[in-house]
This record gives structure tokens, sequence and C-alpha cells, in this order.
């Protein structure tokens, strides 16, 4: 098997099974009960939280566990929308968010909040002056996704940031800064200075799938998501998810303390996949830009096939690709991807788009098998013409 949808979710570390396993078997306690059993758990989940900060480069106080990524975003949509409800409704964010942040703002949209929605260009990059140039008073969040789940752009999260903290110094506002990093995490590292909270998902990391992580920066005030017996500092109520807050530790460890390793690992298998595919392949569109994106990410259309015809051939081969997030599959994508379209893709560009997405495990070998899959296929499809 050869497994390149790894930006869909990845195989879990060998160590985050052992070490969830153990959780399950012996560290079952309530991390709110008084007994050993209970310490014995809390200690645990703060020893995760504190390898998942470190990883992030934030405090351990800052991050809050969710139920995933989704749960993340949302948070922090619907949290900044309610504490700042009385400050304004206008809240700026991109064209090409994941569905986790674009639904939660057709919702608030339909509340009354005024939603900006920012263009892209061509390669898939939000201008940060774009970003400032939508700052008005009556602003109070900005949303920006670091990694894009489709095209692998580096969007300028930082410089947005620094944007944003001059025009609250100059006009007086609290706008807050939110970036969904779930793309980026263990990929890519930024400075968390000027981010106000940020979303995290273990199972791209090769930890559990239904757990998450939000980072809330010491001083920002957002209402919380879930009430309930007030667990995570009274932010996110319901006993927590021992077994898998300890797999997202142990991910985020391994992921943090061997980033250099792994992510040229990724790049390596990125780089061998594209050059073959240039190499063997012809008209086709790179959609991932080649410069600022992410190891992870290689989205090519391979003009005149379509993209789902492709995807199950290579299947066949025990060839593991996605057309496009795997989330997007149950969002309702007319016309296909939303991002792409976003970057000015033709329809048959967008048809015929297929992601590869990277892990440290993909060896130059399999690159190479993938790349002769690919063109037969290409070839395959071309010839018997089942393009329009
Ligand atoms: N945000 C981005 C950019 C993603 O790629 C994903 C998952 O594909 C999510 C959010 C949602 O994360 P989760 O699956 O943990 O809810």
């Amino acid at each position: 098997m050869i497994y390149l949808d790894n930006s869909a979710t990845t195989r879990q570390y060998d160590e985050v099974n052992s070490a969830m396993l153990s959780a399950m078997t012996d560290t079952f306690g309530n991390p709110s009960s008084l007994h050993r059993l209970g310490l014995a758990s809390e200690k645990a989940v703060k020893a995760a939280r504190a390898d998942i900060a470190d990883a992030i480069g934030v405090s351990p106080a800052e991050v809050y566990f969710t139920a995933c990524g989704t749960e993340s975003d949302n948070t922090a949509l619907f949290g900044t929308a309610r504490a700042k409800r009385r400050t304004g409704k206008r809240i700026i964010t991109t064209k090409v968010e994941h569905p986790a942040i674009l639904e939660p703002c057709k919702r608030l949209e339909s509340e009354g909040y005024e939603i900006v929605r920012l263009d892209v260009d061509g390669e898939g990059f939000v201008s940060a002056d774009a970003v400032a140039d939508a700052l008005k008073e009556d602003t109070v969040l900005v949303s920006i996704m670091a990694v894009n789940n489709e095209s692998g752009c580096i969007m300028p999260i930082e410089e947005i940031g620094r944007r944003i903290r001059a025009y609250n110094k100059d006009h007086g506002t609290g706008i807050l800064f939110h970036s969904d990093m779930v793309q980026s995490f263990g990929k890519v590292r930024f400075n968390m200075d000027l981010i106000d909270m940020a979303s995290f998902s273990a199972h791209k990391i090769h930890g559990p799938k239904g757990i998450g992580a939000l980072y809330v920066k010491k001083g920002v005030n957002i209402e919380p998501f879930l009430l309930g017996g007030g667990q995570e500092q009274h932010f996110r109520s319901g006993t927590e998810n021992v077994p898998s807050i300890i797999g997202f530790g142990t991910a985020a460890r391994k992921s943090s303390s061997e980033f250099e390793r792994r992510t040229k690992a990724m790049e390596n298998a990125k780089q061998r996949l594209l050059s073959g595919i240039k190499d063997r392949v012809d008209i086709i569109r790179v959609n991932t830009p080649d410069h600022d994106s992410a190891c992870s990410v290689l989205n090519i259309s391979f003009i005149g096939t379509r993209g789902e015809v492709i995807l199950h051939t290579l299947e066949q081969s025990e060839i593991y690709v996605s057309t496009g997030s795997a989330c997007s599959s149950n969002h309702s994508s007319k016309g296909g991807s939303h991002v792409l379209r976003a970057m000015g893709l033709k329809p048959n560009e967008v048809e015929g788009a297929i992601r590869f997405s990277f892990s440290e495990f993909n060896t130059a070998e399999e690159m190479d098998t993938v790349i002769e899959a690919v063109a037969a296929a290409v070839e395959k499809f071309r010839k018997l013409g089942s393009f329009r």
C-alpha cells in the first residue's frame, strides 16, 4: 500500500497506539476524581498538554482540549462573536478556508454578522495588504488558515498578525486574530506572538481522530462553547478524552522533536513525485506553488482526465490519493473544489485535480511507483477519451 492522503488523516504512530492502550487499561480514571486513579489521569493530561504547548510554542495554560479541529474552529468563531457582540459584527476570512470555518461564518451571517471573504491569487495566497485594507473599527475577528489543505500554500500569517496589531494600536481596537493551523502543525512553524487563537487536530500528525486543541492567548477572553462540569478551566466542559489526549501528546512530542527529519522526508517525497510527473506526463497544471508551500501537499491537475477516475484507478494498485479535501466530499461543493475555483482554475482544471499528501513514511521507491502508475492512468483515460 502507498498512502498519499495524509492531509485527510494519518496512520497513528506505534508509540501513540501503545500510549493510548495503556491509558485505556491502566490510566482510566476520571481526571476530576480525587483518588489516586483520578490523579494519575490528571497528571497524564497535564503532561500531554505540556507536550502540545511545547510543540506549538505557547504555554500549557493557553491550550484547551476539544473534540476535533472543527470544534476548535467553531469555538473560536462563535466564542468571539458572543464575547464581542456589543463591539461589532464584522468578521474577515478568506474564500479558501475549510468548511469548519466557512459553515460557522454562514451561520453568523444569517444572524446578522457581516462576513468579508477575501479573494486569493492564482497561487492560492491571500495578501496581507488585502487583510489590512478590510479592517474596520467594527471588526471583531480575522480568521485565516495557516496552510491550505488543498493547495498546500502557506499564508502570510505573521505579516497579517503584524498588520492587525498595528491597526489595533492605531485605532484602539481589539480585533482578534485566529488561524486554523490544522494543516500546518508539524510541518511549518510560526511565531505565535501575533496570533490570538489557533486550531489544531491530532489525526493530521499521526495522533488519534476525534481530539483537537484550541490555543487561546493569555488575556484573550472568548465565551465557552460547551457548558457543564467546568473542565478545561471552565472553557470546555465535558470529561476529558484521556486516551486520545495522551495519544495527541505523544504524537505532538514526536512530531516536534523529530521535526527536521520528518519535514525533510516529506519534502523529498514531494519533490521526487513532482519532477517525475513533470517528466512523464504532459498537459498538467501544478496547483501547489513552488515557493511558500508546505512539504506535505502537492496538488496537480491532469487536464483532460477526471480526478475521481484517476483516484479509483490508482486505488486498484493500492495507491491512495485524494481529489481534494476529504471533508469537502461531504460539503456542498457544486462545481468542484471551492479552493481551486477561488484560485481561478478553469472547470477542466478543477475536474482533473489530484491531491497527493505526504508523511515521513513515504519513500523514494514509492514515489517512483506512483509516477509510473499516474502516467499510465492518465494516458489510458486520455486515450479512451473519457474526458470532455
Ligand atoms: N481545518 C482544516 C484546514 C482541515 O484540513 C481539517 C480536516 O481536514 C479541519 C479543520 C477539521 O479537523 P477535524 O477533522 O479534526 O475536525
